[in-house]
């Protein structure tokens, strides 16, 4: 075997050629050139290694000058972000190039927002608390108040059915005035504060429009007459006969703007206007107006009177009450139904609050079966009532009403007693309480569907909660007045639920 060369010039140079014969000598220059063979090789291998660290160096250096770049960019960006969100972050964020700063920075505005937000929870959960405590002392007040009120308001009416003197006619007329303002501003008070928790649900029911502005012109024309004044109502023809809705709540702003225009006009003219303003396949838009020919309202009066409590004449109001309440209940009414109020009014000459409404179109088509109607309080005579309550004065008050309009009244203290009393006779109405002891007025309405599904029945409550209506339908009732209840009121649930039912039904029949 050749020796390694660098060994071969050596023992070229260094060797005589008879050492070359020795066998010992041999086997060692093989030893030798067998190392300087393993040395090259080693030699090789740590070179390559080397070579490829070195370009491996090289690459994790432009790597990491690359990530460095980018890093950079990175904070710049950061900074130039958490300074649009916070302007007041610039000075800090200037000064420090490094991102342990801006990390610091950045935990300090974390910790910030989680300490704003838990106190807007703690707020948030206080506000609700105290929402909740305010509309229960309103409801709870509202009950109590209403209560003698009822008493107040039914003794003042008896005192009116029994030909009082000329002058004390005077004196009970102021009492039925005040005592039927207090009643309105705690039902207004009561409603606001619904509104502004956001608890009203709209109803969606069938709701016959002309009917129902008839309705509404009666319930003020007696208060009318009483200042002189008429009401007059429009109404377009081309509106579908029924429309889905909620009546109370259009009720509510309807009756609020003819009384307000009955209180505020003398010796003119109330136009209850309703005009078609789309028809549409599923819906139609109507516009309805409030006009009179009153006191008008100054110009710089009329954006504040929507306001909560503002009222534009506090003479009038001295004279004739008001909350300042209603419509600021009707522009939330309103607002809370897409809709808005709007008012043209020029002082000295009268007012126009005017507003549109889409309602869905009913699956109700008939032909409209009456013509706008006054009634004669001598149509409920011979009407058999039952009335269904167990607070003794509530029974005086209505059994005096009924009386007064000739209806036949029987009593039942309890709803047991009423359930009983419908097996065994027959009435063309019961008005029901709802809170009675031994069986109250939802139960005993159950039980006696449960074998007369004909009978109309109306309860009387003096609770007015969101739900009422929802309650009252479940169990088969027909309707529903609030107490103190309002004469017209009663005696237009007692028409509606029997003669002008009978008269339909032969006109449809
Ligand atoms: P109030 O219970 O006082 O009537 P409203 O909120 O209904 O409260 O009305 C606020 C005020 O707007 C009234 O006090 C009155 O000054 C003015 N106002 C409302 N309607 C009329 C109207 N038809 N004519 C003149 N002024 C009116």
């Amino acid at each position: 075997m050749p020796y390694h060369k660098i060994l071969e010039s050596q023992i070229r140079k260094f060797l005589p050629e008879k050492c070359l014969q020795d066998e010992s000598v041999c086997n060692f220059l093989n030893v030798v050139s067998r190392c300087y063979a393993t040395f090259e090789k080693d030699k090789n291998i740590s070179e390559h290694a080397f070579d490829v660290s070195e370009k491996e160096y090289q690459d994790i250096n432009s790597n990491l000058l690359k990530q460095n770049e980018i890093r950079k960019q990175s904070i710049l960006k950061l900074k130039e972000a958490i300074k649009s969100m916070d302007p007041n972050a610039s000075f800090i964020l200037e000064n420090d190039d490094d991102l342990f700063s801006t990390i610091s920075f950045l935990e300090q505005q974390i910790k910030k927002s989680k300490e704003l937000a838990n106190e807007l929870i703690k707020a948030k959960e206080f506000a609700e608390k105290a929402m909740t405590a305010k509309s229960d002392f309103l409801s709870v007040m509202s009950h109590e108040i209403r209560t003698p009120l009822n008493a107040i308001i039914g003794t003042i009416l008896l005192l009116q059915y029994q030909d009082p003197l000329p002058s004390q006619k005077e004196f009970l007329r102021v009492l039925e005035i005040s005592s039927e303002n207090l009643l309105s501003l705690i039902n207004d008070v009561l409603d606001f504060s619904k509104l502004e928790e956001g608890k009203i649900v709209f109803a969606d029911r069938d709701v016959e429009l002309l009917h129902f502005l008839n309705n509404i012109k009666m319930a003020n024309q007696s208060k009318a007459e009483e200042k002189g004044n008429n009401i007059i109502l429009k109404y377009d023809e081309n509106i579908p006969d029924f429309v889905r809705g909620d009546d109370v709540r259009l009720g509510q702003i309807l009756n609020n703007l003819v009384s307000n225009a009955v209180k505020f006009t003398k010796d003119g003219t109330i136009t209850i206007e309703t005009l078609l303003r789309e028809n549409n396949a599923d819906d139609v838009l109507i516009y309805f107006s409030v006009q009179d020919t009153g006191i008008g309202i100054p110009k710089d009066k009329q954006q504040i009177i929507f306001e909560r409590f503002i009222q534009a004449n506090t003479n009038i109001t001295r004279d004739f009450g008001g909350s300042g309440l209603g419509l600021a209940i009707i522009k939330r009414l309103l607002e809370l139904q897409g809709s808005e109020i709007n008012l043209e009014s020029e002082y000295g000459k009268g007012s126009n609050f005017y507003f549109v409404l889409r309602f869905r179109k009913s699956k109700i088509n008939t032909i409209r079966e009456e013509k706008i109607q006054t009634f004669d309080k001598q149509d409920l005579k011979g009407l058999k009532v039952l009335l269904v309550e167990d607070v003794l004065f509530n029974v005086m008050v209505a059994d005096g009403m009924l009386q007064n309009w000739g209806a036949i009244t029987e009593t039942a203290e309890n709803g047991a007693i009423a359930v009983e009393k419908m097996k065994e006779n027959n009435y063309d109405i019961v008005l029901m309480d709802i809170q009675m002891p031994v069986m109250d007025g939802y139960d005993a309405t159950t039980e006696i569907r449960k074998f007369d599904t004909a009978t109309p029945i109306i309860a009387l409550t003096a609770s007015i909660s969101p739900d009422i209506q929802q309650k009252v339908t479940n169990v088969g009732m027909n309707g529903f007045i609030t107490k103190p209840f309002n004469p017209n009121d009663l005696y237009i649930a007692l028409y509606e639920n029997t003669i002008n039912k009978s008269t339909k039904k032969i006109l449809a029949g």
